[in-house]
């Protein structure tokens, strides 16, 4: 199985992940925890130039396409064969937060990022994405609050708006898949939520 985790930056994404890894392996399945560009040569040398030029002069249709190139990187080199060793993979970040920065955050429009990551993925869907919804208030105050309001750059609570509400669309585009998690309350009730979805998936 392949599973997704999605969210804006504070939302809990990380802590959650690692909680489904336990739960998971408790279950006796091997789990994969990765992210892009997953420790592949190639992908973290384009992950690379998209840092660097983060936010300055690189148009948003190189950066789109920079991100679908990390990841087809990363589907081919990494996700695959550990679907095909039968192993669990739990992915921080996938084609959603593509659709979500680049296609609502820099205004490239859903379909042409749909596009491009069908053909980066080779059409690899999550079987489930567990999209960790944050009040985008909190979620600033959270950045902040751990001291990373430095790599904000300049994005104001109108962009966390912004992403906020891309999130809630692609929720409605793909009920199937995407199940909304509602992660402003305690770290102990989100993971309780997750794990009923996860029960879901794997049961039988
Ligand atoms: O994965 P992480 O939470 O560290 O992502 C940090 C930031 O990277 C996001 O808040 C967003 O600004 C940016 N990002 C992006 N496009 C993606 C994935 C991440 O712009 N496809």
């Amino acid at each position: 199985k392949f599973i997704t985790i999605e969210g804006m930056d504070g939302a809990g994404k990380s802590t959650q992940i690692q909680f489904m890894k336990r739960y998971l392996e408790d279950k006796g399945y091997k789990v994969l925890i990765t992210r892009e560009p997953g420790g592949t040569i190639i992908g973290e040398k384009t992950r690379a130039v998209i840092l660097d030029n983060k936010h300055k002069e690189m148009d948003s249709r190189t950066e789109a396409l920079l991100y679908a190139a990390s990841r087809a990187q990363h589907v081919s080199q990494i996700i695959i064969p550990a679907l095909q060793r039968g192993e669990v993979v739990l992915c921080d970040r996938y084609v959603d937060s593509s659709m979500v920065y680049q296609g609502k955050g820099r205004d490239l429009g859903y379909k042409p990022i749909k596009m491009i990551n069908d053909f980066a993925t080779q059409g690899l869907e999550p079987d489930l994405t567990v999209l960790l919804d944050i009040d985008p208030t909190l979620s600033l105050q959270r950045i902040i609050a751990r001291g990373e309001g430095d790599r904000l750059e300049g994005e104001k609570i109108q962009f966390h708006v912004a992403v906020h509400n891309a999130y809630m669309d692609l929720a409605k585009m793909y009920p199937n898949r995407i199940k909304v998690v509602n992660a402003n309350g305690k770290i102990e009730d989100i993971r309780i939520e997750v794990e009923k979805l996860l029960k879901n998936i794997f049961k039988g």
